[in-house]
């Protein structure tokens, strides 16, 4: 009995000693100690044992036992701590280092156009005003002069929702909007997205972005519209930059106009190193935005007296602005998110 102890307890501390982990520690505590133990099996076997020697066998086998536990916890912590200096030195951190910068991003190229577009009328004393993208049948056509059969209220042009709201087709609502808020004068910018029915192209898309501007006062002219309209021209493409206008309609302006500039590429000739201009396609102009005299109409649907005041509007596609800025030839570009694309503004 005493040698099997003296056995049992060598090959126990012997198994720690050369244990590489805490599993293989833990596998030598249960095939000793555990319920079907080794030395548990000894303590079991005690009645064999004649009672004049049980006490020294007893007091052996406790022995055995206690050196076993301390050297489990021994070895435990040697375990631990060979783990520790292995992923020290394999895991060091250099906090000499430079730290890593995260990709900062850039602005989008129409939030970079919009944003010049509003700050130049911004210096003029223009106030960016907000409403909503679904609006009233009212809202986006009644108060703005639209007849009931104008095609623009055909579902080929617009989004019309369930519930008898629309998708705005222009910013155009919020100047309803402000106007229905503020008494003259008013000089506000209305940027913002607009949606119509349009099939997916090079030059069309769904979704769109606007800034309209609008100005309403005592005895304002058209006059002042094309001042106003030459000052930002001039800001945004260069001091040279000539305008012209050309007589449009829009139910919502009366007279109504195109604003042209002349053309930044060929610089008006037309002409591109002996070639047609790609831009103008020779004619020297391009075409940027429209305009107009409010209709007393409009006026009347507000709430303002058309003998008080008078005033004027007009609207720049953003997305077009910045084809021509950036000289991209698809508008599809600017929606699909392609940081290859993006990378380059
Ligand atoms: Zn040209």
């Amino acid at each position: 009995m005493r040698e099997r102890v003296a056995q049992i307890r060598h090959e126990a501390l012997t198994a720690l000693s050369q244990a590489v982990d805490l599993t293989a520690l833990d596998a030598v505590r249960v095939a000793v100690l555990g319920k079907k133990g080794s030395l548990t099996g000894l303590l079991r076997a005690m009645q064999d044992v004649p009672p004049e020697e049980r006490p020294a066998i007893g007091a052996l086998v406790n022995e055995a036992k206690a050196q076993i536990e301390a050297a489990l916890d021994e070895n435990k912590a040697r375990i631990i701590g060979e783990d520790r200096a292995r992923s020290a030195a394999t895991e060091r951190v250099d906090i000499s280092l430079p730290g890593r910068k995260p990709p900062r991003g850039s602005l989008h190229p129409l939030t970079e156009t919009l944003d010049e577009i509003v700050s130049i009328f911004e210096r003029m004393g223009f106030v960016w005003e907000d409403g909503p993208e679904v609006e009233t049948d009212w809202h986006n056509f009644g108060a703005l002069n639209f007849p009931p059969d104008h095609p623009a209220r055909d579902a080929q042009d617009t989004f019309f929702l369930e519930n008898g709201l629309l998708m705005r087709t222009h910013t155009s609502p919020v100047q309803v909007r402000v106007m229905q808020r503020h008494q003259p004068p008013v000089r506000m910018l209305a940027p913002g997205w607009t949606y119509r029915n349009d099939a997916i192209d090079a030059t069309h898309y769904p979704m769109f972005s606007q800034v309209e501007g609008l100005l309403v006062d005592k005895h304002v002219t058209l006059g002042d519209l094309k001042g106003v309209l030459k000052y930002f021209v001039r800001e945004f493409y260069g001091p040279e930059t000539k305008i012209r206008m050309r007589p449009s309609f829009f139910p919502f302006t009366e007279p109504s106009a195109e604003l042209d500039i002349s053309c930044f590429v060929c610089h008006g000739s037309g002409e591109l190193d002996h070639a047609v201009c790609p831009l103008c396609k020779g004619t020297g102009w391009k075409e940027l935005l429209g305009s107009g005299m409010v209709d007393p109409a409009v006026f009347t649907a507000v709430g303002y007296d058309p003998e008080e005041v008078t005033g004027w509007a007009f609207g720049i596609g953003i997305e077009r602005v910045a084809l021509f800025r950036y000289k991209v030839d698809d508008i599809r570009l600017f929606f699909e998110g392609d940081l290859r694309f993006l990378r380059q503004f």
